[in-house]
């Protein structure tokens, strides 16, 4: 016997879904569309020799369920207890209050994104960019683009296509999310000239190689990994020497882009600054690892390369959008208004003393003290938070957490919390619940509270 011949028509599905819902009118092809998608699903499992329930109040309750899922955003919110500051996955650097504003005051309405207001006429994309950037790195110019991979792609195509660019075999780094720079070098349409070892590379190798073919020298912050041991590598102001001895820009890909020097043992990343003092031409780095903005790609150094990048029609392929310029522009701005280490989250939270998050912690362990009664045990924990974004690999940041263990084990609760409202995001320590509290605010600890006694009624 044919089961499928069993299946209600779609017309009769969508009628009883329709009348289990109100939907909109005008929402209503993509009930149809769900349906279709359900039965032949369902046909499939059927074919299969599968035991499938083909009602029709069945079918439209599932139709319903995958329409809800395709009319439920994706990207939500969510409360980040893993204690890695620039977290890729999480959306890496969360905006400051002055970006934010930034963004809504353009976000539904028109702007003067291209227009000069005083000429009444177009305007520069990125005039709201250029002066700031420049008056916050020393640097002459900038330039903007979608990200720091963009960023190269576009320094390299610009200035060295068909040409050689000279690069420290210590340097050719893999960033997370397959940036390879020998790939990025390869597509710029760029020849690699690679130099020196793994573990040292002198001025001399780099002076070696030059030739009527050399069009850069490139350096490559490896912000992800150290060499240590027996290692050597030019300074900064040796290379600059060297490049301009033979009229050549010094590119340095400088990956998180700092701003603002971190105190203690995160005082050896490099600042945006630091590199331009040093006489580096061209300075490539993200907007949001820990300068803590929007993705963006920034370009600073000198007007003569700059100039040249603007005539890239690549330029226009790799172009920032209003809103993150608009949040890029709120960042830079608390950076200038003196105000960055407090406003800009990333930066607050890399520079957050532990007395605060003991704080935090303390209430969050009060808050959650009523779950002994469950069998939780709760305490307090010291342990290292990350900066995260491949960035300051090597060096630990002192954090407060609070661990749970639970009869049950921890799986399920951190399983349970990922459920929640608004999902926590924590980790797994030896069988015990991690949270850490480098980036939470007193508000996310109601709501992790609220979402742990939340699982345990759940739990039920
Ligand atoms: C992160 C990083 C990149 C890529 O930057 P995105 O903004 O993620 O595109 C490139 N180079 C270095 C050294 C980096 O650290």
């Amino acid at each position: 016997m044919m089961e499928t011949r069993k299946i209600p028509s779609i017309d009769k599905i969508v009628t009883v879904a329709l009348a289990q819902l109100a939907v909109p009118a005008g929402a209503r092809p993509q009930v149809v569309a769900a349906a279709r998608q359900v039965v032949a699903a369902v046909r499939q499992r059927l074919v299969g020799g599968e035991k499938v329930r083909v009602d029709a109040e069945s079918l439209a309750a599932e139709s319903l369920r995958v329409w809800q899922a395709l009319n439920t955003p994706k990207l939500r919110p969510v409360i980040n207890a893993s204690g890695i500051v620039v977290h890729t996955n999480l959306g890496r650097a969360p905006l400051s209050a002055r970006a934010a504003a930034c963004v809504q005051a353009v976000l539904s309405d028109y702007n003067t994104l291209e227009y000069n207001l005083a000429a009444g006429q177009r305007g520069n994309r990125l005039q709201g960019i250029v002066d700031k950037l420049c008056a916050l790195t020393g640097a002459e110019d900038a330039l903007v683009v979608n990200n720091n991979a963009a960023a190269v792609l576009l320094v390299l195509a610009g200035l060295a296509q068909g040409r050689e660019v000279i690069v420290s075999r210590g340097q050719l780094v893999e960033i997370g999310g397959s940036f390879r720079i020998p790939d990025v070098l390869a597509q710029s349409g760029a020849r690699l000239v690679e130099v020196g070892t793994t573990n040292k590379t002198h001025c001399r190798d780099y002076a070696r190689v030059i030739g009527p073919d050399t069009a850069a020298i490139l350096k490559v912050h490896t912000s992800n990994y150290r060499v240590v041991g027996f290692t050597a590598q030019p300074t900064l102001p040796e290379l600059a020497a060297l490049a301009q001895a033979h009229a050549l820009p010094l590119i340095e890909d400088l990956g998180s882009g700092l701003l603002l020097p971190l105190p203690g043992a995160a005082a050896t990343e490099p600042t945006v600054a630091a590199a331009i003092a040093a006489g580096v031409d061209i300075v490539t780095f993200s907007g949001d690892k820990l300068l803590g903005g929007p993705q963006a790609g920034l370009i600073v150094g000198k007007k003569v390369w700059l100039d040249r990048l603007r005539q890239q029609p690549l330029l226009r392929a790799l172009r920032l959008d209003k809103l993150s310029l608009a949040a890029l522009e709120g960042t830079l701005l608390d950076y200038l208004a003196g105000e960055a280490a407090l406003a800009v989250p990333v930066q607050r939270w890399l520079r957050r003393d532990l007395a605060e998050m003991e704080q935090l912690a303390d209430a969050l362990t009060a808050a959650l003290a009523p779950l002994a009664q469950q069998g939780w045990k709760i305490r307090t924990l010291a342990l290292d938070s990350q900066a995260g974004g491949g960035t300051l690999p090597e060096v630990p940041f002192a954090s407060v957490g609070v661990g749970i263990r639970l009869p049950a084990g921890a799986t399920w609760l951190e399983r349970a919390l990922r459920k929640a409202p608004v999902p926590v995001i924590a980790r797994i320590q030896a069988d015990e619940l991690w949270l850490d509290m480098r980036c939470l605010t007193v508000r996310d600890i109601g709501a992790i509270a609220a979402a742990c006694r939340q699982a345990v009624g759940g739990e039920r």
